[in-house]
């Protein structure tokens, strides 16, 4: 049994969540002020609490004009990296006031080979500005191989790929 507080007058209700499919939103009425309100049942992949995975790789931020450093994890899938806003669609989306940095502005894939060794591409979203590896800037759908210490340029900021955290 689940126990859940009426969210109007706190009222405890229990309900039985093993007659219920995962992922499913319930909805309650209180048996003691007849508010309805809704609670959705934990999905298994809700249980995946991303700070508990291991990421494969960092990403150090250095916006010089702000003299701000931020490091990043990175993780097996695509990371899409670009400027923090509300209901941002970027997994790996940082806190900037640089307007030329995109809200999804470029993504960085890993994925493990054969061997079992993670590769690191990287592509740009697209973004507006582009996105710039070595100093080169990355035709559209082309994906480049990262190595440790690349240095990736996004607006004024400069990203460098890190394999572990310092
Ligand atoms: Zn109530």
């Amino acid at each position: 049994m689940k126990r859940i507080r009426c969210p109007k007058c706190d009222q405890i209700i229990l309900f039985d969540e093993t007659q219920y499919e995962a992922g499913r939103i319930l909805v309650f009425e209180c048996t003691e002020c007849h508010k309805q309100f809704k609670i959705r049942l934990p999905h298994p992949k809700d249980n995946q609490d991303l700070s508990k995975e291991i990421p494969v790789g960092y990403l150090t931020i250095l916006e010089n004009a702000f003299q701000l450093k931020q490091i990043l994890p990175l993780m097996l899938g695509a990371n899409i990296i670009g400027r923090s806003v509300k209901g941002s669609k970027a997994n790996l989306a940082f806190r900037t006031v640089d307007p030329s940095i995109d809200t999804t502005h470029c993504i960085i894939t890993a994925e493990k080979d054969k061997d079992g060794k993670i590769l690191f591409l990287l592509q740009d979203a697209p973004s507006n500005t582009g996105t710039f590896l070595q100093n080169q800037l990355l035709q559209l759908r082309e994906q480049a191989h990262l190595q440790e210490g690349d240095i990736i340029n996004i607006g004024a900021a400069t990203m460098i790929l890190k394999l572990k955290d310092e």
